[in-house]
């Protein structure tokens, strides 16, 4: 008989241990393999962490440990879903991000292989639903229900997944608005691109990077180079070098969707030997394509942050492109971040980790700085191209701008006009979906917040509701206060939407597109407005940061930074930094092709540095700036941050039970410092309240055994559950 350790699928840092249940069958058991298993009289899949062989029988067995063994219900997998390297790596990652392996297990796997029981709804057929309008009619619908049916008006049809929640579209079927029409699923087709004919030679500067990285002793890299230079071609070059070792490349950027252009040159140059790892695959094609990269038929993987998980074999190089980009952390558990899995790979095989930016994250840069990683630098766009002029716009002085408009200055509205006589094209960008930033009422100043998590509502015209963009809550357009009645709604500020209907207004012949993530919603839409835009469909591209970062779009020649300051207001250490990266993003995104380019930037804190540093594109300047600040401040890189996430039905249960955690860290660390219990921005989520403790810590590897022993004995107790986040990015 077996006797199988067992880690079971909720990641609850409290069920962060083995069960032991025992196998007796013709098939042998291996560690790594899933098995389904009886949990609280419930069917649910584990995964078998050790294996032990026993002479004892099951009756003997529980009799000698006190405790009646179960069997398995039955074993899923003859071969183990990990290999050793990556097995490894669980232990790794869930130590030092203190999270359950449970969790880094299903964040590492595809959907059809997690330890999950969903990963049994068949990966292979690949069908999918679709939603269709029966009847427009709202009268009796909910607002959620509302939401859906104008989305789904507004678009046709779409994904039953896309309607949001499932709960939604069943409940939309029942009332007879929408039918449910299954279809095959169309293949994510990635374009066959034609093998490039004969790559370019590079720069001198180019070249010296390349040689700089492949002959430095450090093992990771920064290749700073600012946007233009030419970051590409490097490591374009830096993989044919690798691969002509006989080793192999991962290839990892923040959003496979937004970036295709690094797909086309991988597939290009290296044709035939890429695997894509593309979210928008089917859980069927993943599968396909995980399996043919642990079974060593690509040499080369190119994907999103996931695929730092690839079971690609004898990596010789790991490239994170973007390596500053807040996507590369997942934002629940286990927490992860891809460089830090990179580096951990890199490690492992010997590999070269490449960390690319414009705009270097503070923690690689100081690391950069120090010594502890190598740096490399391309100071200059390819063929000198010089960065587009930029102004900045004070938007405290209201002279400047358009008449009873608060929003665009006269500067802004003829520098586009001037664009569209020459038939070139603009990107402005105003980092907030929707169509104004809060709705108040003009007679007694009430505010229309959310109920869950009390943040401010937002218009949103597209659909005539008021949303959370934290929660996901709507409510139906007031027609009046709920406070004294006064029909007086204002809306107050501005997000994408408004900025649209305001410049249809001042310049009605031009053609205006919009990318924000409420369009991202629907599947392949993004891709779609950002192709129409390079095919000159439209004059102006209007969005959010997502169409700041990478894109290459010749025919841009000026961009509009509508208001550059709202990430300044968010309380988070880092605003400053992300602000800065902002503005020079965009900056960049001005004059990539033949033309020279200009970018206007309005703003209401023209003096702070990291608008005016932004404007300069003076990463230098702003980092010696920002880090004196930290330092007083005493936050990243300067100390490393441990946040410590309590929830409980009971908010005084989940208060106490932060302070008395915070006590107990200070009395046993009294050198470090911890803050809290903060009232985090989503205060109340899912009938839980919320509460946080900040560690800050010069020496994370001594305080995080004990930190990992005291969340596993406390976490669950008197209804408290805590999850850890590892050096995270807000707060
Ligand atoms: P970055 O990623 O640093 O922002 P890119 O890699 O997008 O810059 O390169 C900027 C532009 O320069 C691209 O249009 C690219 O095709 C071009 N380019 C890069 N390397 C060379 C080279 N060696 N010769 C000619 N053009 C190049
Ligand atoms: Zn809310």
């Amino acid at each position: 008989m077996q006797i199988l350790s067992v880690l079971i699928q909720h990641s609850k840092l409290s069920l962060d241990r083995t069960f032991s249940y025992c196998y007796d069958g013709p098939t042998k058991v291996k560690p790594g393999c899933r098995v389904l298993v009886a949990f609280n009289n419930q069917q649910i899949m584990g995964y078998v962490d050790r294996v032990d062989e026993t002479s004892l029988s099951k009756e003997d067995f529980s009799r000698l440990n006190g405790f009646e063994i179960s069997y398995i219900t039955s074993l899923i997998d003859v071969e183990p879903l990990l290999n050793e390297e990556l097995h490894q790596l669980v232990d790794e990652v869930s130590s030092y991000y203190l999270a359950p392996k449970i969790s880094v297990l299903q964040a590492m796997l595809p959907s059809s292989l997690k330890p999950a029981i969903s990963s049994l709804r068949g990966p292979k057929i690949a069908y999918e639903t679709w939603v269709e309008i029966v009847d427009e009619d709202e009268e009796g619908l909910t607002d959620k229900q509302k939401e859906a049916l104008r989305l789904i008006k507004a678009n046709g049809s779409i994904l039953k997944k896309e309607v949001g929640s499932d709960s939604i579209a069943n409940a939309l079927r029942k009332h007879g608005k929408i039918r449910f029409v299954k279809k095959e699923k169309e293949r994510f087709l990635i374009p066959e691109y034609e093998k490039e004919q004969k790559p370019r030679e590079l720069t001198i500067a180019q070249k010296e990077a390349v040689e700089n990285i492949l002959h430095n002793d450090k093992e990771v890299v920064l290749l700073q180079g600012v946007t233009g230079s030419g970051k590409t071609e490097v490591y374009l070059k830096l993989s044919e070098e690798i691969l002509s070792q006989g080793k192999n490349i991962l290839m990892l950027v923040p959003e496979i969707s937004l970036t295709p252009i690094m797909v086309e040159y991988f597939s290009r140059r290296f044709e035939g030997n890429v695997a894509i790892l593309h979210s928008e695959l089917t859980p069927a094609e993943k599968y396909d394509e995980y399996r043919r990269i642990a079974r060593g038929d690509a040499r080369v993987v190119v994907g999103a942050r996931s695929a730092v998980f690839a079971p690609l074999k004898n990596i010789g190089l790991i490239i994170l492109d973007e390596e500053h980009v807040e996507s590369y952390k997942q934002d629940n558990l286990p927490y992860y971040h891809a460089r830090e899995v990179a580096i951990m790979r890199g490690k492992h095989f010997g590999a070269k980790v490449v960390l690319g930016s414009a705009t270097p994250s503070f923690e690689t840069k100081a690391r950069a700085m120090k010594g502890v990683y190598g740096y490399a630098e391309l100071k200059k766009r390819i063929n000198e191209k010089g960065l587009p002029k930029t102004t900045i716009i004070d938007l405290r002085d209201r002279k400047i701008m358009m008449p009873g408009d608060r929003v665009f200055s006269k500067v802004l509205i003829d520098a586009i006009k001037q664009r569209l006589q020459r038939k070139e094209q603009v990107i402005l960008l105003i980092n907030r979906r929707g169509y104004s930033s809060y709705v108040t009422c003009g007679n007694c100043g009430h505010i229309f917040t959310c109920p869950n998590c009390h943040g401010n509502l937002t218009y949103h015209r597209e659909d005539e509701l008021l949303k959370c963009h934290h929660c996901g809550y709507v409510e139906a357009y007031p027609d009046h206060c709920p406070e004294c009645g006064k029909e007086k709604i204002m809306r107050v500020g501005f997000g994408t939407e408004r900025i649209v209907k305001v410049l249809n207004e001042y310049l009605p012949e031009a053609r205006i597109g919009r990318l924000d993530s409420d369009v991202g919603k629907v599947r392949k839409k993004v891709a779609k407005t950002l192709q129409e835009f390079r095919n000159f469909e439209y004059d102006i591209l209007v969005g959010t940061q997502m169409i700041a970062k990478g894109h290459d779009f010749p025919n841009v020649t000026l961009v509009g930074l509508v208001l550059a300051d709202i990430g300044l207001s968010q309380p988070s250490y880092r605003a400053a930094e992300t602000t800065f990266g902002l503005i020079t993003q965009a900056v960049g995104r001005s004059g990539r092709g033949e033309k020279t380019g200009d970018a206007l930037i309005q703003s209401y804190n023209p003096f702070h540095y990291a608008v005016s540093l932004g404007a300069k594109q003076d990463y230098e300047a702003f980092y010696q700036k920002e880090m004196q600040q930290r330092k007083i401040t005493r936050f990243p890189p300067y100390v490393f941050l441990i946040a410590l996430k309590f929830a409980a039905k009971d908010e005084e249960r989940c208060v106490r039970a932060s302070v008395e955690f915070r006590e107990n860290i200070e009395r046993q660390f009294p050198e470090s410092i911890c803050l809290g219990p903060i009232v985090p921005y989503i205060s109340f989520l899912a009938e839980k309240h919320r509460r946080l403790v900040l560690i800050k810590t010069r020496n994370p590897a001594e305080i995080k055994p004990y930190l990992g022993d005291l969340i596993h004995a406390l976490s669950g107790k008197g209804g408290v559950d805590i999850e850890c986040d590892v050096d995270p990015l807000d707060y």
